[in-house]
C-alpha cells in the first residue's frame, strides 16, 4: 500500500491556493448575505480548473476524479467556498457517460471554455424530497420533444447557469414495473425557458450565501434532442453521476475541515487569557486534536473512494462514507474552531461564522447523512447474513471497466437504491489521465505534522507541540 502523495496534486494545491489567495476574507464578506461570487468563480473558470473533469478531446484537462477533489479542497481549505460553483465540475459527466456524440461535442468544450455554464441540477421537489423517485414534475411527449410540468426546489445556482440537468417522469408512476424506471434527463436551456415565460426561478434565503432557488416550470418546451441517454433511464445516470459528487463534496469539506484546524490553532496560540496562550490548555486543545483527526481519517477513505472510481470499481458505499465522514468531521472542526475563538467566533471579521454556516450544509445535502448511513446498515446486515463467506475474486481493471451498468434491481424500499445503483456505475474510461500515486516519501510523515494546527509547530506551548509529535506515527523519523 502505498499512501505517498504524488508531484502533480502538490502542484495543484500550489496553484490553486495561490488562485484562492486573491480572494480572501473581505471578498467573501461584501458578497453575503446572497451576491453571486461571480468573478471568484469566472477566474476560476479561465484557469481551467472547473474543467478538470473534461477529457482533452472536448477541451478540458482530463484530470483523474482524485485531481479534482484536490482542487476543490484546496479552494474550501483557503477560506473560499467552492459551493458557488462545484457543480460546473461534476454535473457535466451525465453527458459524459450517457450523452450522444453529438450532445458532447455540441456542450462540453463550451463548458471547457467557460462559454456555458451547465451548473444547475433539478432533481429535489418540495413535495417528495429525498424520495427521488417519487418525484412529480413530468415531461410529456409532444411533437419534436417534450413539455415539462412542475417544480423544482433547492436548485442551486440556477440564477448563474446557461443549462440545467433536469429529471422529470416521462412514464407515470403507475404505468412502470419499478418506481426508478420512467424518469428521465434533460439538458434545458434555461434562458430560452426563461425568455419564453415558462420558467419562473425564485432565489431562496437561506443560511449561507448559496445561490440556492425554486424553479417553476409551467410548460417547459424542450426538443428531443435534449435528452440524455435513454427515456425512462434517467434515475440511473442522475445516481451513476453521485458517486464522483460525494467524493467531491467529501473533499470540500476536508478543506474546510482543514480551514478551521488551521485557523483555531493559530488562534489558539496568540490568546493569551490568565497569563498563556488559551492553546495551552487541554481543554482547548483536544477537540481540535479530535477534529483535525476525524479529518485525517475521512481523508483516507476519500482517496479510497477516488481510487475506486477511477478503477472502474464500485464505490458507491466509499463515496457515500468519504461524505458522511467529511462532512462531520468538518462540522466538528468548525464547532472547535467557534469555540476556540470564543466571542470572537461570532464576528463576521474572523470568517469563522461564515465558514461554519457554509459547512452545515454537508450533513443534510447533497444528500442527508441519515440516508447513506440507514443503506450501509442495511447493506452490512445483508452482507453478514449471507451464505458465503469466501472472498470474491477481484476483478481486473479491464473487466471492472467492462461493467456495462447497475447489477442491481431497486428490491424494495428507497434505502436499498442509494447503495447497489449507485456502487455498480459503470466505467469511467472518459475520466482519464489518473494522477497515480506514485513514490514512497518521508513527506507522508512530515505532512502529518504540519497539518497539524499551526500552534503544535510554532507556538511558545510546549504542551501542544508535544503532543503534536507524540500524535505523528513516525515520530522518531520527522524533524
Ligand atoms: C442549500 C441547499 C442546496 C441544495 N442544492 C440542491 C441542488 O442544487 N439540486 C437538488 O436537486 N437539490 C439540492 N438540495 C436539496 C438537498 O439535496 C435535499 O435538501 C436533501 O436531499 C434532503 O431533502 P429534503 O430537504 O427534502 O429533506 P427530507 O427528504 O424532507 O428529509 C428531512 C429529514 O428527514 C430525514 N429522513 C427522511 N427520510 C428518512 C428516513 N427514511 N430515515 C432517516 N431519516 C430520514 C432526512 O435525512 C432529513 O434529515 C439542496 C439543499 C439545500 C439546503
Amino acid at each position: 500500500m502505498d499512501f505517498s502523495v504524488p508531484e502533480e496534486l502538490d502542484e495543484i494545491r500550489a496553484a490553486v491556493r495561490e488562485l484562492c489567495s486573491q480572494y480572501p476574507g473581505e471578498y467573501w464578506r461584501a458578497l453575503e448575505p446572497d451576491r453571486y461570487p461571480e468573478e471568484f468563480v469566472r477566474a476560476l473558470t479561465e484557469h481551467g480548473w472547473l474543467a478538470a473533469l473534461i477529457p482533452e478531446e472536448y477541451g478540458g484537462a482530463g484530470l483523474s476524479l482524485t485531481a479534482a477533489s484536490v482542487i476543490l479542497e484546496e479552494v474550501n481549505a483557503s477560506g473560499c467556498n467552492a459551493g458557488a460553483c462545484h457543480a460546473q465540475m461534476y454535473i457535466m459527466g451525465t453527458i459524459l457517460r450517457h450523452g450522444s456524440e453529438e450532445q458532447k461535442r455540441g456542450y462540453l468544450p463550451k463548458i471547457a471554455s467557460g462559454e456555458l455554464r451547465l451548473q444547475a441540477f433539478g432533481v429535489t421537489e418540495p413535495t417528495v424530497g429525498s424520495d427521488t423517485t417519487r418525484i412529480q414534475t413530468t415531461a410529456e411527449r409532444v411533437d419534436g420533444g417534450y413539455v415539462v410540468r412542475g417544480q423544482k426546489i433547492w436548485t442551486s445556482r440556477a440564477l448563474h447557469s446557461d443549462l440545467m440537468l433536469l429529471l422529470a417522469r416521462t412514464t407515470p408512476l403507475e404505468q412502470v414495473e419499478r418506481r426508478t424506471e420512467g424518469l428521465s434527463t434533460f439538458v434545458v436551456d434555461m434562458r430560452a425557458a426563461q425568455d419564453a415565460g415558462t420558467m419562473t426561478i425564485r432565489p431562496i434565503r437561506t443560511l449561507m450565501n448559496h445561490a440556492t432557488t425554486e424553479i417553476f416550470l409551467d410548460g417547459v418546451e424542450v426538443p428531443a434532442d435534449a435528452l440524455v441517454g435513454e427515456e425512462g433511464k434517467g434515475f440511473r445516470y442522475i445516481l451513476d453521476g453521485m458517486n464522483a459528487e460525494r467524493i467531491l463534496i467529501a473533499a470540500e469539506c476536508i478543506g474546510d475541515g482543514r480551514w478551521f484546524v488551521g485557523k483555531a490553532a493559530s488562534y489558539a496560540s496568540e490568546r493569551v487569557v490568565f497569563g498563556k496562550p488559551i492553546g495551552a490548555n487541554q481543554g482547548v486543545q483536544f477537540p481540535i486534536a479530535r477534529a483535525h483527526a476525524a479529518i485525517e481519517a475521512a481523508d483516507l477513505m476519500r482517496y479510497k473512494a477516488a481510487w475506486l472510481f477511477e478503477e472502474g470499481a464500485p464505490c458507491g458505499a466509499e463515496a457515500n462514507t468519504a461524505k458522511l465522514l467529511a462532512s462531520e468531521a468538518s462540522w466538528a472542526a468548525a464547532n472547535a474552531c467557534l469555540d476556540t475563538h470564543g466571542g470572537f467566533g461570532f464576528a463576521e471579521e474572523y470568517d469563522v461564522e461564515r465558514k461554519f454556516r457554509e459547512t452545515r450544509l454537508y450533513t443534510v445535502a447533497p444528500i442527508s447523512n441519515n440516508l447513506p448511513a440507514v443503506a450501509r446498515l442495511k447493506a452490512a446486515s445483508e452482507r453478514s447474513s449471507a451464505s458465503c463467506s469466501i472472498p470474491r475474486p477481484m476483478k481486473t481493471t479491464r473487466e471492472r471497466r467492462s461493467l456495462s451498468g447497475h447489477s442491481g434491481r431497486c428490491s424494495g424500499g428507497w434505502t436499498t437504491c442509494w447503495t447497489p445503483f449507485s456502487t455498480s456505475g459503470p466505467a469511467v474510461p472518459t475520466f482519464s489521465r489518473p494522477l497515480t500515486r506514485s513514490t514512497s516519501s518521508p513527506r507522508a510523515c512530515n505532512s502529518i505534522v504540519s497539518q497539524m494546527p499551526k500552534a503544535v509547530q510554532s507556538s511558545g506551548s510546549s504542551k501542544i507541540r508535544h503532543s503534536a509529535r507524540t500524535s505523528c506515527p513516525c515520530a522518531g523519523e520527522s524533524s
